[in-house]
């Protein structure tokens, strides 16, 4: 039973929202002992599953996973009668659950919260509400849910229709009855395809208006799927456990097969078991890559568009049915029952808005660009203001006044989804930074509520009154949710998911993409370093450990996990030889970096003898001479030839336009200090005098090279400026060693775990220079004369050992006077920018070098970047 208020209108917690969230947080905040009131705009708890009504609503997750699991007991109790239950049934279910816990007596129905105003004296939030009750509480609470707020119908004449005219997600109590109706919908998002089959059944005439096409696909409904039932049965905590900790809220085994370089047979038979599986989570995870590579992407795509093709026996309708303006998944799946099979009833008629648009709606009906139609009824399945609406809708005002609104005014800005700076003891359940809508909703709501039930009890034991994000901890947390993201293919959608389907709504995606599994670990550590990133007040005194949870690239951190995983041995552990065939065994299952005109190879004789090279031609025009960059690759002299570094060279070539000769130096220990520093000032100058027989232009050099290889292309470059030529255009320098000290904060905070250590970096340096050597400027070109060097691009990468020397050649060169552009690889290893193909996010950092090299050559054409 709760705890009664033990100041009339005082509480230690106000809920907003008795659906799932809401309900669950209630159940916890009694258990820690608090008063709390819940309110809800509804007359009864359901949340969403109260307000959408309309024919054909279901969820569209399973329900053996679709419902709560905080009560083993409750989960006995409930059967669900279908694989995906019916809004009815769900209704029931949430109702159950309140009585079974005695929830409804501190729940408030029919009542909206309008405004919630931290008071600063009191460390209360006042809450007002629409029946000008007004209330205090230390902790407010958000369980508002994502899809709340319906968007306003945002066509012209709407309030002129005088037939019925409905809502999908305000639908009447009574239901709707369109027997002998001529009905529209306008809408074919989730609510629209489940319910326009139903309404066709019906409906003496139905014309579905669709905007944009949808994937969907048959959702194969019936009795729960017995394998499930099975697993449940025999070891439920441990299949709740997986779901908890699974990507999307499912227990699911990932696939690692690749669509690209999947068979032909492999790839359609994963397609068709999805298919006849009838799940969003099996149909996502066809391929590994699908979401990230539009190749991919399109084989499923495809693969849909023939069903629908295969279904509707109008080729146009079937045609205009068929998505083809978005990648699939990147806006929500749905799943349907019968949805394709219905425009092939004679009733039935599809209007394309994209061929004729909508003018306006009228009083008979509606009028498009080519059409006046007429109807009785009229159903807008238009869809939500989805995640951050229902959040704004209550006039939340914070510290000094300032609103969520205009906080929130060019985006949301959260710290876990769960909490935003300027808002003491303001919870947002499944808010805008959170997996939510991209999860299992209960599995994430479960998550939230018990995050924030153990937060509350955190403070209260430790004596504090007020949590609140800190605002470097929160733009760490904003930053890391947009990272998450442009990996992937989801930005480039018109999705409610960013925001795309409200006229006016800053475009920004508002889910977290990362996984419920990576998600919940964030969390988690966010507790384990003490409440990492927040602020937290009471009469014992602040306690504050500002920082950012993650500030790795989320497919660096995957391929390090990765790397993790195969276990192994440290580099420097092992011979040179036996290093190399390591080396050369990894290359072999890499993508092989795109496509350029032509790749020919040679060799050139260098002081030591012969040094090969490879040429990479860009494809394309223009015909005749480019501009030329010398690369050398990386390895710490010891390790990499024309091989390892291939894709790189291919990716610098096709994004630069000019013409990349990579060299092979002679490496170490074989060939020690000062070898592979002469091989390459060797290598520089036949390339100079031998750039038009390659196809460059003459005079139109420059030196690039990754890890050591940036050390000996740097070093060539003083050589080259001490014998008064070659003439150097630039230099683009990628993680460079550049000095010999190994005691920088870098070396500290990165010389373990991030692949290149300070002991493998010992390692190299052990195998190429004698100590002695180790200061002399071939060696160590920070300690070079620096003036007259040629402009300078450098990457320094956050999680490199050599970040800081890096930075301090960048300082080093301006002072004496050289141009130089330092490119941070935010998030990024020391091998990771390099990785093409594999590590998405260090395209950027690419495209960036690419432009530094143009730069260098005023006259060289620009490049199409590849995709
Ligand atoms: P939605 O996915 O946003 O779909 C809205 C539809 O209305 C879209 O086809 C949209 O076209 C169209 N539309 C919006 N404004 C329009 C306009 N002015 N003129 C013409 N067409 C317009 O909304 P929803 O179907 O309600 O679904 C929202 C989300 O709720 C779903 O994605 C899902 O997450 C959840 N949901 C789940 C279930 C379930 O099965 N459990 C059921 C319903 C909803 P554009 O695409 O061109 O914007």
């Amino acid at each position: 039973m709760n705890k009664p208020a033990s100041v009339p209108g005082q509480f230690d917690a106000v809920v907003v929202g008795a659906g799932f969230s809401g309900l669950y947080m209630l159940y916890r905040l009694r258990q820690l002992g608090l008063s709390v009131k819940v309110f809800d705009s509804a007359g009864d708890v359901g949340g969403t599953w109260y307000w959408n009504r309309y024919p054909g609503a279901r969820c569209d997750i399973p329900t053996t996973d679709y419902a709560y699991s905080f009560d083993p007991d409750l989960e006995q109790e409930w059967t669900w009668s279908e694989k995906y239950a019916t809004q009815p049934e769900i209704l029931d279910y949430l109702r159950f659950v309140t009585d079974r816990h005695g929830l409804r007596s501190d729940i408030e129905f029919s009542t909206t919260v309008t405004s919630a105003r931290w008071d600063e004296q009191e460390e209360r939030w006042r809450i007002t509400t629409d029946a000008r009750k007004e209330l205090r509480c230390r902790y407010y609470i958000m369980a508002t849910g994502c899809l709340s707020v319906p968007k306003s119908p945002d066509i012209d004449g709407a309030s002129r229709f005088a037939g019925r005219v409905y809502f999908t997600s305000r639908w009447p109590h009574e239901g709707a009855d369109f027997t002998g109706q001529r009905v529209a919908v306008i809408g074919t998002g989730s609510s629209g395809i489940q319910s326009i089959p139903l309404i066709a059944r019906q409906a003496s005439q139905l014309t579905v208006f669709q905007r944009t096409a949808n994937f969907s696909i048959p959702a194969h409904n019936g009795p729960a799927s017995a394998e499930r039932l099975k697993q449940l049965d025999e070891d439920r905590e441990g299949y709740r456990h997986d779901a908890r900790w699974s990507r999307g809220g499912i227990p699911l085994e990932p696939t690692d097969i690749l669509g690209v370089t999947a068979s032909e047979s492999v790839r359609r038979e994963r397609f068709e078991a999805a298919w006849a599986q009838g799940e969003l989570f099996g149909i996502l995870n066809v391929f590994a890559d699908q979401g990230l590579n539009p190749a991919s992407n399109d084989i499923v795509a495809e693969m849909i568009r023939e069903k629908i093709r295969s279904i509707v026996t109008d080729p146009g309708a079937a045609e205009a049915l068929s998505p083809k303006d978005h990648y699939f998944g990147t806006k929500r799946p749905c799943l349907d029952t019968g949805y394709f099979e219905t425009f092939n009833l004679p009733h039935v008629r599809l209007v394309d808005l994209r061929k004729q648009p909508i003018v306006s709606v009228t009083e008979e009906g509606i009028d498009t660009a080519d059409e006046s139609f007429a109807f009785d009824a009229l159903v807008y399945a238009t869809g939500f203001d989805a995640m951050t609406g229902p959040l704004v809708a209550v006039d939340v005002a914070g510290r000094d006044g300032v609103s969520l609104r205009e906080k929130w005014a060019s985006g949301p800005s959260t710290y876990l989804g769960l909490m935003t700076a300027g808002f003491p003891n303001f919870f947002m359940l499944t808010g805008p930074g959170s997996p939510s809508v991209l999860s299992n909703m209960t599995v994430s709501i479960e998550q939230h509520v018990e995050w924030v039930t153990g937060c509350l009890k955190d403070l209260r034991e430790a004596g504090f009154e007020t949590i609140e994000p800190t605002a470097l901890a929160e733009s760490g947390w904003n930053q890391h949710v947009q990272d998450c993201a442009a990996i992937t293919l989801h930005p480039t959608a018109n999705s409610w998911y960013m925001g795309a389907n409200v006229p006016g709504k800053p475009r920004f995606f508002l889910p977290y993409i990362g996984g419920v599994n990576a998600y919940r670990q964030a969390c988690d550590d966010v507790v384990s370093q003490g409440y990492l990133g927040f602020r937290m007040t009471g009469p014992g005194g602040t306690r504050c450990r500002d920082g950012v949870i993650r500030r790795m690239q989320p497919d660096v951190a995957m391929v390090m996990e990765l790397v993790a995983a195969m276990g192994l041995p440290p580099v420097d552990t092992l011979s040179a030889a036996d290093a190399r065939a390591l080396m050369a065994a990894m290359a072999q299952t890499r993508p092989p970096g795109p496509e350029v005109g032509e790749v020919t190879d040679g060799v050139i004789t260098g002081p030591g003898g012969d040094l090969p090279y490879r040429l990479y031609r860009p494809a394309g025009p223009p015909e005749g001479p480019r501009p030329l960059v010398v690369y050398f690759h990386g390895g710490g002299w010891v390790l990499g030839d024309l091989d390892s570094d291939d894709p790189l060279c291919r990716d610098l070539c096709a994004r630069s336009g000019a013409l990349v000769v990579s060299v092979n130096y002679r490496h170490a220990p074989e060939a020690r200090f000062p070898a592979a520093a002469l091989d390459a000032f060797a290598a520089v100058q036949w390339v100079d005098a031998h750039a038009a027989e390659l196809g460059g232009i003459p005079g139109q050099l420059a030196v690039a090279g990754w890890s050591a290889g940036g050390n000996v292309a740097t070093v060539a470059c003083q050589l080259a400026r001490d014998a008064g030529g070659p003439y150097l255009a630039g230099q683009v320098l990628i993680c460079p060693v550049v000095d010999s000290d190994m005691t920088r904060l870098s070396y500290q905070e990165n010389g373990e775990g991030y692949i290149l250590t300070t002991a493998l970096m010992r390692w190299f340096w052990d195998h190429y220079a004698d100590p002695a050597d180790r200061g002399d400027r071939r060696a160590a070109p920070l300690r070079g004369n620096l003036p007259g060097l040629p402009p300078t691009c450098i990457v320094a990468a956050d999680f490199d050992p050599l970040r800081d020397e890096g930075v301090a050649y960048a300082r080093a060169l301006e002072a004496a006077g050289v141009s130089v552009r330092l490119a941070r690889a935010r998030g990024h290893t020391h091998t990771s920018v390099t990785m093409v193909g594999v590590v998405i996010s260090g395209a950027p950092v690419r495209a960036e070098i690419a432009e530094a090299l143009r730069n260098f050559f005023p006259n060289a054409a620009p490049q199409e970047p590849p995709s």
